[in-house]
């Protein structure tokens, strides 16, 4: 499988696009929030746009669609067929299973509802690109879904792939998702390395993106939630909880850092 080339863009507050591209400097845009940034960046990089691709229809994602339409000719706009309804623009409906290409390159949609129950990640080569689903540390808010479903995409589609997988998602939260992950398991040597590269990060102005998907099953709780030491602080914090059941534990700890 070929690997993109991919370069992060700045969006907004907190929110990243990425471009990735192929050996012939045709790219996509993942969640382009914003369209002038994007079109400034693929220009920077002499990169051709000729597709979107759009992992929820929250507007942080998909704010420049409408207007990357309108300024490139023949743009294509990628989405889940399960919510072609709310993604502004779409011109072409996948379904998981399909191969989605960009240029030369071929990847999988891969569908995560939960964030919202039209959440898809993409997944190029070593490159997944998570949106709000899975955060570097973190995991996004239940807006649309369960804990089953979070438990789903997490731990068996997230699940099934290696350590070495290349984690693009959707904002930069990764300092205040280990401060939580710190709470859980102040034991955890892996929190407190990745905190300090994280803020050794933050304070030369650069992005804490990608991680990798072993480094998360290191220290993201969502990831962890059969880990002892979280564990017995889930139980000390929600004495109820029945925490053999790891959909019940990953449940609680979103509540937990919903109000963290
Ligand atoms: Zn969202």
């Amino acid at each position: 499988m070929t690997n993109p080339r991919i370069e992060i863009v700045p969006l907004l507050n907190d929110n990243y696009g990425y471009l990735l591209a192929d050996e012939t400097g045709e790219a996509a845009i993942v969640d382009p929030a914003e369209a002038e940034v994007v079109l400034a960046a693929a220009h920077q990089h002499q990169l051709r746009l000729t597709t979107v691709l759009a992992t929820h229809h929250h507007g942080d994602h998909v704010g420049g669609n409408l207007e990357l339409a309108a300024r490139i000719p023949r743009l294509r706009i990628v989405g889940y067929a399960a919510d072609r309804d709310r993604i502004p623009g779409l011109t072409l409906a996948v379904e998981p299973g399909d191969v989605v290409q960009v240029g030369q390159l071929r990847g999988a949609l891969l569908a995560v509802p939960c964030h919202t129950r039209g959440h898809v990640a993409y997944h190029f080569g070593r490159a997944l690109f998570t949106g709000d689903t899975l955060f570097a540390a973190g995991c996004g808010r239940f807006f649309e879904g369960d804990a089953a479903q979070m438990y789903q995409a997490l731990h068996q589609v997230f699940g099934a792939l290696p350590d070495d997988t290349l984690i693009y998602c959707g904002h930069e939260y990764t300092e205040n998702n280990l401060r939580f992950a710190a709470s859980l398991e102040p034991n955890n040597p892996a929190i407190h390395a990745a905190a300090r590269r994280a803020a050794k990060l933050r304070a030369e102005g650069r992005p804490t993106i990608p991680t990798t998907l072993g480094e998360e099953r290191s220290y993201n709780p969502f990831l962890r939630v059969r880990s002892p030491e979280l564990l017995a602080s889930v139980q000390r914090a929600h004495p109820g909880v029945e925490v053999t059941d790891p959909v019940a534990v990953l449940g609680v700890v979103r509540a937990m850092k919903d109000h963290f």
